[in-house]
């Protein structure tokens, strides 16, 4: 460890780090992965300041903040490290890789 990272201040969100996949249903009913990113930050306990990554560079191509209850609602698998959702992503819980998604089956109760 070369690098001048702070180490796991006390008091530091505990998402702060992570790597995730929000994920969505498919057509098939299994889960793909939507983004993948890293959470950077959490401006308040609330709002996380998020790097998301592009899919064919592997590089980070934005940041946005998102509240958590958003994150949440996106279903985000989180990992400890990149590798870890890197495997994930090939042979793990999103391994199916797949864009065909039926609207409008997904609608939450608001009658
Ligand atoms: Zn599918």
């Amino acid at each position: 460890m070369t690098d001048t990272d702070t180490a796991e201040s006390t008091g530091q969100h505990p998402l702060v780090g992570r790597f995730f996949h929000t994920t969505r249903q498919c057509a098939h009913g299994a889960r793909v992965a939507v983004w993948q990113g890293k959470i950077i930050a959490a401006v308040t306990v609330d709002v996380l300041l998020i790097e998301l990554w592009d899919w064919f560079a592997g590089e980070p191509s934005a940041q946005e903040l998102i509240t958590l209850a958003d994150f949440m609602a996106k279903e985000p698998c989180l990992y400890s490290d990149a590798e870890w959702m890197g495997f994930s992503f090939e042979h793990g819980a999103l391994r199916h890789h797949c864009d065909i998604i039926e609207d409008g089956d997904d609608i939450e109760g608001e009658t």
